[in-house]
């Protein structure tokens, strides 16, 4: 996303989230695929929870294993260890026939809505399809849901009758959203859900996902690379590094103070939308490309390129600790780096790269 097209903070009418029960609770997630070169840790023991109404961005690089976090919460996945809880809810070891009645509690939206619609199928059937499979409405009722969907995310009612091909990019991902959100689920998932998008068209769709996020309140999981997109969106953030949650922290705290140096270098690489704060800032350039996870350095995984490594990052992997929350960052955050203290206090990355 461009960073002109950010839009507004969002503060008025956010939901807020709720207490109680999360709607999704992940354990210790493990996704390795064993194959003849070894064994690729594609995701390696993450942890984090969406309460009732709040919106967590799951942000990393390209091979951080963020989307088959997504992939493993809605079951497209089978993990190989830990847990998946949904509304408190174990989903990991279920069977398909199990899951199928639980299905509509969760969805999830594609990065590419070329390929998650059925090209054969009409928009009205696509969205009513959901519906139906979980026996929610008879055709009737189903085809006024539709046009209230179609309404909801913007769309002329006329588009029920086309089929996918006949709808621009943007449209289709609008068409998605409304058929995960038929069935009104608890949680959705959302990959990447602006960027196969045209840059002139993903302002307009994040912002109808924080509409409707906000006036239906469901927690949503929301996987990014955009860090304007997550700032504007999420209420929280887990960043991941070679398949595994780094730091994490209530979103305006981690935009105001990143503790973790692969979160210090992410944000200083972000765009920002004022030229005089984009010129006064001191971007860290990291080394080298993000190692394979087949192969991932012993100790911090993040040492091959972190600006502030030293002997003991080489051998010793830090433990993801929760620091208390502070003066100046109130709500307790978590962080896996050796170098931070428990009051907070971090190294400037920044400084050490110059
Ligand atoms: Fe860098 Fe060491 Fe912290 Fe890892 S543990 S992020 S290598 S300082």
């Amino acid at each position: 996303m461009s960073a002109s097209l950010v839009p507004p903070a969002r503060t008025a009418g956010s939901s807020t989230p709720g207490s109680g029960t999360p709607v999704l609770a992940v354990h210790g997630l493990k996704r390795h695929f064993d194959g003849s070169g070894g064994s690729v840790k594609a995701v390696d023991g993450v942890s984090l929870t969406i309460m009732p109404g709040e919106v967590v961005g799951l942000v990393g690089e390209s091979g951080s294993g963020k989307s088959t976090v997504g992939r493993c919460v809605v079951r497209l996945d089978r993990p190989t260890g830990g847990s998946v809880e949904i509304n408190g809810r174990d989903i990991t070891a279920l069977s398909a026939r199990e899951l199928r009645p639980l299905r509509k509690d969760f969805h999830l939206v594609f990065q590419d809505p070329s390929s998650s619609l059925n090209p054969r199928m009409t928009i009205r059937q696509i969205i009513a399809e959901p519906l139906r499979l979980h026996g929610l409405a008879n055709r009737a009722e189903a085809s006024r849901r539709v046009d209230e969907l179609l309404a909801q995310v913007g769309l002329r009612p006329e588009i029920a009758d086309r089929n996918p091909h006949e709808l621009s990019g943007g449209q289709r991902q609008r068409v998605s959203i409304a058929r995960a959100l038929s069935v009104a689920p608890d949680l959705l998932v959302a990959d990447e859900p602006t960027s196969a998008l045209d840059v002139s068209v993903q302002a307009s769709v994040l912002n109808l996902l924080a509409d409707l996020q906000r006036d239906r309140g469901f927690g949503c999981l929301f996987i990014t690379h955009d860090l304007a997109a997550v700032e504007y969106l999420a209420d929280r953030i887990a960043v991941m590094y070679l398949g595994r949650i780094v730091e994490q922290a209530p979103a305006a705290e981690l935009f105001a103070s990143p503790k973790h140096p692969y979160t210090q270098a992410l944000l200083s690489a972000a765009p920002v939308p004022d030229p005089a704060e984009q010129r006064g800032r001191s971007r860290i350039v990291l080394g080298g490309d993000l190692p394979s996870p087949l192969d991932p350095p012993p100790g911090c995984h993040f040492h091959t390129r972190c600006p502030l490594a030293t002997e003991r990052c080489r051998t010793e992997a830090p433990e993801l600790r929760t620091l208390p929350g502070t003066a100046d960052s109130p709500a307790p955050r978590q962080v896996a780096c050796h170098l931070v203290a428990d009051d907070g206090t971090v190294p400037d990355a920044a400084k050490q790269a110059a």
